[in-house]
């Protein structure tokens, strides 16, 4: 078992991680469980989680003489929605959740944006304890408290920022995992190394196939690292005010681009779209000799090997890097032609660059399209 802690004033919190958490939920909560006395303990999930790892979570809470009260949310993103929201805040009400009530969230990062959201409104705020079931969601949509749901305007623009209680990453719940679903979140894990930790990159790269394999000790260090990571960057910059949280969206505006035009389909999930932003971001770092073209090709090979996908020519787009970089812009709801972009100086060493042209973007975004 590793604990990593998010240091945030009066609000500090523990992420554990390792195998079996789920099994002694009862242990590691109690004090957010307890307070519920003879009611039942809200717990929401996404219905594959539920199905697959809602009955040792049941065991862990009957065992402390506790019962859950279910809330099953359907999965994919369609449920960051504000019918969804509507209907959960109402279900809370209704089950009488106070101020210094937890709600417990189990699943992917779709359940713990949500139940993050509606805690962080429902009657001004009360507490929540993430169980994240997915790579991505356990490596980062857990930690750090972003949360939000979707606007017909695009992707998570209504939210707040609302820190966990706890989180329990139980490493276990990675094995019914899809096979794509867990590559996707290993990009996410990937980026860390690329973003600031370039020991760390070579040490994913050599440990791909025990990730993908679900190797329980591996999970736990890798997941550990990348935790430990963002939590000190959440400590330093919690609403991203200064540039040490915005290095997390490293290959996210370049992957926005592509996920837009996807329509944020099946056709490319988040996480697959990163890794492709992470190559367009090293290659466009060469482009402005910042890094080496080698090195460049150095961070797609890792990628590669690591079965995601390196090259948007493959992705049968049918647009012009114009297109692609008038994406980039809306995301960042930019209004000039330059916008904010995370670029690496070194393997390891990403920085926020302000003075990118977005028309250059387009023409370097033409060529990778051939
Ligand atoms: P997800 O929650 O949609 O889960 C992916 C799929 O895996 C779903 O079909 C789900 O039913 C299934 N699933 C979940 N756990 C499972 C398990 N253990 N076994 C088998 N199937 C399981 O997707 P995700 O990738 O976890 O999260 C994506 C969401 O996270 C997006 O909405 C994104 O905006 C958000 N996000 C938030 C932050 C943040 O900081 N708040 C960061 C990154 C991403
Ligand atoms: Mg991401």
């Amino acid at each position: 078992m590793a604990d990593v802690d998010v240091a945030l004033a009066g609000r500090s919190y523990r992420v554990k991680v390792g195998p079996g958490l789920l099994e002694r939920v009862h242990a590691d909560a109690h004090s957010f469980i307890e307070p519920y006395g003879k009611r039942a303990v809200p717990v929401v999930a996404d219905a594959n989680a539920k199905r697959l790892h809602g009955e040792r979570l049941q065991a862990s809470f009957r065992s402390a003489g506790h019962s859950i009260d279910w809330y099953e949310v359907a999965p994919g993103e369609s449920s960051k929605s504000w019918d969804e929201l509507v209907r959960l805040t109402d279900w809370l009400l209704d089950r009488g959740v106070t101020r210094s009530d937890h709600v417990f969230a189990l699943g992917g990062g779709v359940v713990g944006d949500l139940v993050g959201f509606a805690c962080a409104i429902l009657k001004r705020g009360c507490g929540f304890v993430q169980l994240p079931t997915t790579l991505l969601a356990q490596v980062d949509s857990s930690v750090g408290g972003k949360t939000a749901i979707n606007a017909p305007a695009g992707k998570n623009l209504i939210g707040a920022f609302h820190q966990p209680s706890l989180v329990l990453a139980d490493t276990t719940c990675l094995a019914t995992l899809p096979q794509r679903e867990m590559r996707a979140g290993l990009a996410e894990v990937f980026k860390y190394g690329i973003l600031g930790d370039a020991d760390f990159l070579a040490r994913v790269d050599s440990e791909s196939s025990a990730i993908l394999a679900c190797d329980d000790a591996t999970l736990e260090s890798v997941i550990a690292h990348c935790v430990g990571m963002k939590a000190r960057v959440v400590a330093e910059d919690e609403r991203e005010t200064k540039d040490a949280r915005a290095l997390l969206n490293l290959g996210h505006t370049f992957g926005h681009a592509l996920e837009a035009e996807t329509g944020f389909s099946d056709r490319l999930l988040h996480g697959e779209a990163v890794a492709l932003g992470m190559v367009l971001a090293a290659r466009y770092s060469a482009r402005r000799e910042l890094i080496s073209l080698a090195d460049a090709e150095r961070v797609a090979d890792a990628l590669a090997r690591a079965g995601l996908p390196t090259e948007i020519s493959a992705l049968g787009l049918d647009c012009d890097g114009s297109t692609l970089a008038h994406h980039m812009r809306n995301d960042k709801k930019a209004e000039a032609s330059t916008v904010p972009f995370i670029l690496l100086r070194a393997i390891g060493e990403a920085f926020v660059a302000r003075d990118v042209e977005l028309a250059d973007v387009a023409a370097f975004m033409d060529e990778q399209l051939q």
